[in-house]
């Protein structure tokens, strides 16, 4: 059913400190980070030859940076020692500027990775401060400016919009400061706060509001806008690419149904009709690969009618939309006939065009994409 080209994901669980809006799994005893390896190594040698050669690796976490190049080579041997890669495989790094110097960059670009991916969130060192992050302003240059010296020319930038406080014009004016790097790829993530994480916390106990839909809406639009007439291509709800060429090769997997191997706590995988994903718990991850097992938590099997719906609501969430003949060849389903009733409401409520055999978001619907499946 997928011939698609599979992608390794690689979940480092650690971070120095844990940023108080973050609802991913990291640890912060770092002590741990052998024993890690060692299981992820393990991990890697139970689904040797189990999947197809991947074009993309992706380290990410927590914080991949805060291994030395030597444990990152070694991550990458384990990788080659196991599985195929396809030549030219995008192999990116999830970065924290504070980590990225000269000789830690040269390393890990002569290693083979090719792709830098650094958590700026923003140049305001009042939003850095409130959203806990370790790093300066300073430091998110010279994250920038040294990866660009080193060598890499594929550049990606993280940033957070939609902080307490925070104006639209701030964040214009966050991402301008970006734009002067001329980064291959930026992320533009809208703050979420999870009730269970600190900041979350303090939201529920009235300390501070959040941007309401309204504006949250104007956020999403104003910064679509900038980035569109800076000449940057906003190919997913959340990304941005100074190219096609620039499009993360290993994310667009998420959105069409590509088969996909998560490695190491709570990395999730996904192949045919098959979701699974690892304990979150590093105890238990390592629990289970020490006893020989598949440190799997879950297995979920989807039916053709969930893969359907997955299918069309993560293709609209990209510019390419959805080929109604593509569908039909990978999910036997003729959407124009099958889901006829869905498809005028969403086009009489202005969230898709259908044109030329696609469907296309508009705006407003890459707007409001994450809901989308509710309407
Ligand atoms: S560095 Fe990233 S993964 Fe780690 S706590 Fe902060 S946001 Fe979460």
């Amino acid at each position: 059913m997928n011939s698609k080209t599979p992608g390794l994901y690689i979940h480092i669980p650690f971070c120095l400190s844990k940023c108080p809006y973050c609802d991913f799994y990291s640890a912060t005893s770092i002590s741990a980070i052998p024993a890690f390896l060692n299981g992820l190594f393990s991990e890697m040698e139970i689904y040797r030859h189990r999947f197809d050669p991947f074009d993309t690796v992706y380290l990410g976490g927590g914080t991949p940076s805060l291994l030395s190049p030597e444990q990152l080579e070694d991550i990458l041997i384990n990788v080659r020692k196991n599985f195929d890669l396809i030549p030219n495989t995008e192999i990116t790094l999830e970065a924290n500027p504070a980590d990225l110097n000269p000789p830690f960059l040269e390393s890990i670009l002569e290693m083979g990775m090719n792709r830098i991916n650094i958590g700026i969130q923003s140049f305001d060192e009042k939003i850095l401060r409130f959203l806990g992050r370790r790093h300066s302003k300073k430091q998110a240059i010279s994250a920038i400016e040294t990866s660009r010296k080193a060598g890499f020319n594929n550049i990606g930038l993280d940033l957070i919009y939609g902080v307490p406080d925070q104006g639209i014009m701030s964040w214009l004016d966050t991402l301008g400061q970006a734009l002067v790097f001329s980064p291959e790829h930026l992320s533009c993530y809208q703050l979420t706060l999870e009730a269970e994480t600190p900041l979350g916390i303090r939201r529920q106990a009235g300390e501070f509001s959040v941007p309401g839909d309204e504006l949250q809406y104007e956020f999403f639009m104003k910064t679509s806008g900038f980035l569109e007439e800076a000449g940057y291509i906003h190919y997913e709800v959340s990304n941005f690419a100074r190219g096609i060429e620039h499009f993360s090769r290993h994310n667009q997997k998420y959105w069409d149904h590509s088969p996909y191997l998560g490695l190491g706590p709570s990395a999730h995988s996904f192949r045919a009709n098959q979701r699974w994903w690892n304990h979150r718990s590093f105890d238990q991850y390592l629990a289970s690969i020490n006893a020989g097992n598949l440190p799997v938590q879950e297995t979920e099997t989807l039916t053709i009618e969930q893969l359907r719906l997955e299918a069309l609501y993560l293709g609209l969430r990209t510019k390419k939309g959805v080929s109604l003949d593509d569908f039909k060849n990978q999910y036997a389903c003729d959407l124009f006939t099958e889901k006829k009733e869905l498809l005028a409401k969403l086009e009489e409520v202005g969230f898709i065009s259908i044109r030329g055999g696609f469907l296309y978001p508009t705006q407003n619907g890459l707007a409001i994409a994450d809901s989308l499946s509710l309407i």
